[in-house]
């Protein structure tokens, strides 16, 4: 199983709404797919549709080792696409895991549980820090995907992200490398927008993904109906740009773990 992280310590920056749609648009495909919401917030678990009452196993209680991964995963309304969900909980396990063994290693050891075969991608949702959660995705994961907003101080924070990843190459996790960068919200009608665009790609040059994700608000209403745009509305720019962008995906990954 290909396992990447979806990450930006930014908020707002479009994580969340990249990895509902993504895992769409990669289920889409044919692809069978786990999403870990491992944000406190829970708005990937909401916006595919999981209540609360669903919540009874999450990922806290599989990081903190109260439950088995099975016991954890949901089928979504999706095809192809199963969730472990979040809750509040999460919020607490920064510091919980801290007393922990291996605390920076839970994810990868739960995940690792996953029946052979099962799941072809798992994507995980990162919450908005470079905090000890985020830092369990990077060591569970292969790959990272940065979403990042088209707005005056993208860059900002991109170095102390990438300055992480190189930590935690060096200490836990030498096979992770940077699968892409997305740039999301993008209005071709502001200009601004699309200078940022421009100075992203002259400073990160093929590790932008070609595919721009559009500010569309068909994005934005979908989760408050729970279910991804791609489903919501599958003929949106924003829907069209997330299925190119699960392509464009693919194409980047080692031929024989596409085809896995
Ligand atoms: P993050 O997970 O990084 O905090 P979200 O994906 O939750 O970011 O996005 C923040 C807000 O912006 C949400 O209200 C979301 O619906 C909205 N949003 C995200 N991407 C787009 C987009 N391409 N077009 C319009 N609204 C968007
Ligand atoms: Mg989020």
């Amino acid at each position: 199983m290909i396992c990447i992280a979806i990450a930006n310590q930014k908020g707002g920056v479009g994580k969340t709404t990249t990895a509902i749609n993504l895992a769409t648009g990669l289920a889409a495909t044919g692809l069978r797919v786990l999403l870990v919401d491992l944000d406190p917030q829970g708005n990937a678990s909401t916006g595919l549709g999981v209540n609360q009452s669903d919540r009874a196993r999450s990922s806290y209680d599989l990081l903190v080792g109260n439950c088995a991964l099975d016991d954890a995963v949901l089928a979504t309304r999706v095809p192809k696409l199963d969730i472990v969900p979040a809750t509040q909980d999460l919020s607490g396990a920064e510091i919980e895991l801290i007393e922990y063994e291996q605390r920076t290693h839970r994810l990868e050891r739960v995940l690792s549980e996953a029946q052979p075969g099962r799941w072809d991608i798992c994507l995980i949702d990162c919450p908005p820090s470079l905090g000890l959660l985020t830092i369990n995705a990077m060591v569970a994961a292969q790959y990272l995907l940065v979403p990042l907003q088209c707005e005056f101080f993208a860059l900002e924070g991109l170095s102390q992200l990438l300055q992480t990843v190189e930590r935690i190459r060096g200490r836990f996790n030498p096979n992770l490398s940077i699968m892409g960068v997305a740039l999301t919200m993008y209005d071709r009608r502001n200009r601004l927008t699309d200078q940022v665009a421009d100075d992203v790609r002259a400073c990160l040059g093929d590790l932008v993904f070609n595919t721009v994700i559009p500010r569309n608000v068909r994005l934005s209403e979908a989760p408050s109906h729970g279910v991804p745009a791609l489903i919501y509305d599958f003929r949106c720019s924003g829907s069209e740009a997330y299925m190119r962008l699960a392509r464009e995906l693919i194409s980047r990954l080692p031929k024989q773990e596409a085809a896995a």
